[in-house]
C-alpha cells in the first residue's frame, strides 16, 4: 500500500477528514520507520499514546491505530491521558521503542482554517464541507517532515508480554461467551460476572 493510499484508508476508516487524524497517520508510519519495522498483524508492537478524552485532537489515535496495526481490539494500544499529541511505539521482540511527538508549527493555519473555525463554534466535522476538511489534512499531508515531528532517538525498552488465556466458557445462566479469567463462582456455578450477582 502507498502512502497516498494508507491516507485514504485511515480517513475512511476515521469517518472525516481532520488534521489530529492525518498526523496520526504521519507520525505513525514515522515511528514505524524509526524502527524498521511493518504494521502489527498480531500485537509484535505496543503503542502508547498521550491523548487524554473529551478533548479536541483525540482523531490522531485512530490514525496511529491504523498505521501502525496498535488496536483497541488487539489490547496494543494504551492511553495515557495527559492531552498531548505523541506516540511512543514499542518493537516488543527487540526490546525497543521510539517517541514521536507532534510539532505545532501549523497550529496558526489549522487554528484559522474554516474547518477549525467550524469545530470551534460546535459544527460537527462531519456536516464541515469536504474540501473544507480537505484543506487541513493536505496542509498537514503535504509538509515536511521536520515541520510537523520530531523524531526522538531509538532506545532501549524492556517487553513482557503477559499471559493470553485463549480459553472461553458458555454461561449457564445468560448462555453467553465469556473469557475464563473474567468468569465466577456463584452458588457452586461458573457463571459470567452479570449472572454472578456481585458488584463489578
Ligand atoms: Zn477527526
Ligand atoms: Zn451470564
Amino acid at each position: 500500500m502507498n502512502e497516498t493510499t494508507i491516507l485514504a484508508e485511515a480517513l475512511a476508516f476515521h469517518g472525516h477528514r481532520c488534521w489530529a487524524s492525518a498526523a496520526g497517520v504521519r507520525l505513525g508510519l514515522a515511528a514505524m520507520e524509526a524502527l524498521g519495522v511493518p504494521r502489527a498483524g498480531a500485537k509484535q508492537l505496543h503503542a502508547v499514546i498521550e491523548t487524554g478524552e473529551h478533548h479536541g485532537g483525540t482523531c490522531f489515535g485512530d490514525g496511529i491505530q491504523f498505521t501502525t496495526g496498535c488496536t483497541f481490539g488487539k489490547g496494543n494500544i494504551e492511553k495515557t491521558g495527559e492531552g498531548k499529541f505523541a506516540v511512543t511505539l514499542v518493537d516488543k521482540a527487540a526490546n525497543r521503542a521510539v517517541r514521536v511527538a507532534y510539532r505545532p508549527t501549523l497550529q496558526p493555519q489549522i487554528k484559522a482554517s474554516a474547518f477549525m473555525q467550524k469545530r470551534a463554534a460546535g459544527v460537527p466535522p462531519t456536516q464541515i464541507p469536504e474540501d473544507e476538511q480537505m484543506e487541513v489534512v493536505t496542509l498537514i499531508w503535504d509538509a515536511p517532515a521536520e515541520q510537523i515531528m520530531t523524531v526522538g532517538p531509538v532506545q532501549p525498552r524492556e517487553w513482557s508480554e503477559p499471559e493470553e488465556v485463549v480459553r472461553f466458557l458458555v454461561c449457564p445462566g445468560c448462555g453467553e461467551l465469556v473469557a475464563e479469567p473474567y468468569a465466577r463462582v456463584a452458588e457452586g456455578e461458573i457463571v459470567c460476572a452479570a449472572c454472578s450477582g456481585y458488584p463489578r
